[in-house]
């Protein structure tokens, strides 16, 4: 990675930017856990995991198709309840998802300040992998960052997950830039990393949050160009 040539910096969101680990994702099963209670009268803690977990890690073994929100909550009711969900029913727990995404994402003051600081210098933007668009773009404008980036796209909007290729030609168009002029930040081994690279883009591997789904280094692979602990680092690299 030469840092002269790099003119935009392109950032995975969770466990990137923000936390998204354990903590979060318990918040978001107790939200849709009530919600279930509310609706069915109760619900296996259990299986509810198991089967989000499932769906979860689906699209990296499914030829990197995102998963479609309303979809997931029709499966989830019908597996827990063994009944045929009612729209009403799916568009409850959809509410309860988007809700509680929104609500349990956070920001860290020094991030902003950091991300504002590379705006002056270079292009910024952000591609993250999620069912939902809207949530992740109601999240941005949560957390300060709805004019943050230049361009911002969501795997549910490309139909596919990062590895793969397509997402990272969407935001590459949009974004105006070419692969050998932008850096990929993230935390995630394939989708970052390996997605990355593949897509021509030099590769900054962070291992500061825990991810709750981890995927191993396998043959073959291709090394980040750097790795960092702590977004912070940043500022020694790219500053
Ligand atoms: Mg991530």
């Amino acid at each position: 990675m030469h840092i002269d040539d790099i003119k935009g910096v392109c950032f995975d969101l969770g466990n990137t930017l923000i936390e998204f680990g354990p903590h979060q994702i318990k918040h978001v099963y107790k939200a849709l856990e009530d919600g279930l209670i509310e609706l069915f009268g109760s619900c296996d803690t259990e299986k509810l995991k198991s089967i989000r977990d499932r769906q979860i890690i689906a699209p990296y073994s499914n030829g990197f198709k995102e998963n479609n929100l309303t979809e997931l909550c029709e499966e989830l009711i019908r597996e827990l309840y063994d009944v045929v969900p009612l729209p009403d029913q799916v568009d409850k727990l959809f509410k309860i998802r988007y809700e509680s995404f929104v609500d349990v994402i956070e920001i860290e003051p020094d991030v902003l300040s950091l991300l504002n600081r590379l705006k002056e210098r270079y292009r910024i933007s952000l591609l993250s992998n999620y069912p939902c668009g809207r949530s992740i773009r109601d999240g941005l404008a949560k957390i300060g960052l709805a004019d943050m980036f230049e361009a911002v796209v969501v795997s549910a909007d490309v139909g596919y997950v990062k590895p793969h290729a397509l997402p990272f030609e969407t935001l590459l168009n949009k974004f105006g830039e070419s692969a050998e002029n932008c850096v990929y930040i993230g935390d995630n081994w394939l989708a970052d990393v390996q997605g990355a690279k593949r897509a021509g883009m030099a590769s900054i591997y962070i291992s500061q949050h825990l991810p709750y789904e981890k995927f191993e280094p396998e043959d073959g692979d291709f090394e980040p160009d750097v790795r960092i602990e702590h977004l912070s680092e940043l500022e020694n690299i790219l500053l």
